[in-house]
């Protein structure tokens, strides 16, 4: 069913000396639930830009984003950006349970919702390290399922994958495709490859910059049960 609509929407920022950028020139998207979509394209063609405006944090933009079912500011959707921005003075049980705590959970409910969390991507046993112990990829991990901690209904990744060695990254892209497994969760997901892009996506959306248009959208449907 759809889930988002994204119609006409340019986006120009204004830039020192009055100059502007215009950083997405008409661009139309639909999404469906459960999708998980890849955003393509060379530098500085407005991938960024264009989760950005998904994500809402940047109101500034001509045309419309249509949610069917509006998303709840800081719940909803989960951020993963390429640099994971897990805090090095907190374990990562406490990393997990940042965006948990605060919000009249208790501690028992938090504690285990982290705990399921870790155990989805093989780091149960990691929960009272700190990130220093841990590898890039663990860490990456870890910033994937803090995304998830809030059971968010559409999940943002800005290269998630792009800091890491080759071997690490594929194996991250397999515990991408598990957890959409387990959870169907939406996913739109900005990558510089082409072959993460066909490896992971349904539908690839191709992009080109000067300005930041659509150029192609392939759907590509993954056999998923
Ligand atoms: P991508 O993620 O595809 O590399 P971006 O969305 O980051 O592209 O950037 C698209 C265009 O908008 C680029 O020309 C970039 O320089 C410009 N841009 C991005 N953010 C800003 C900003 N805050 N102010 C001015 N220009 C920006
Ligand atoms: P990177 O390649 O970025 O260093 P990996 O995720 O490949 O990160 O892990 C690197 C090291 O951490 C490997 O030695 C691996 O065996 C170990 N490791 C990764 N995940 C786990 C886990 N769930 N339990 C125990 N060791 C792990």
């Amino acid at each position: 069913s759809k889930f988002l609509a994204i119609t006409d929407v340019t986006k120009v920022y204004k830039a020192a000396k009055g100059q502007s950028v215009t950083a997405l020139d008409d661009v139309s998207l639909d999404i469906e639930d459960g999708q998980i979509i890849a955003l393509i394209g060379p530098s500085g063609c407005g991938k960024s830009t264009l989760l950005r405006m998904i994500a809402g944090l940047d109101g500034e933009y001509e045309g419309e984003i249509a949610w069917a079912t509006p998303p709840k500011a800081g719940r909803d959707i989960g951020f993963v950006f390429q640099e994971h921005a897990l805090l090095p003075w907190r374990t990562i049980q406490r990393n997990v349970a940042l965006g948990l705590e605060g919000k009249g959970a208790d501690k028992a409910a938090i504690n285990a919702r982290v705990a399921e969390l870790l155990t989805m991507v093989g780091l149960a046993d990691f929960a009272h390290s700190y990130p220093s112990e841990l590898s890039g990829g663990m860490r990456q991990r870890v910033a994937i399922v803090r995304a998830l901690a809030y059971n968010p209904r559409i999940l943002l990744m800005d290269e998630p994958f792009g800091a890491l060695d080759a071997i690490t990254r594929d194996r991250l892209q397999d515990d991408l495709l598990r957890i959409w497994e387990q959870t169907k969760k939406t996913i739109v997901l900005v990558t510089h490859s082409v072959e993460e892009a066909a490896y992971l996506a349904d539908r690839v959306v191709v992009m080109s910059a000067r300005p930041g248009r659509i150029r192609a959208i392939h759907n590509v449907p993954l056999p998923r049960e």
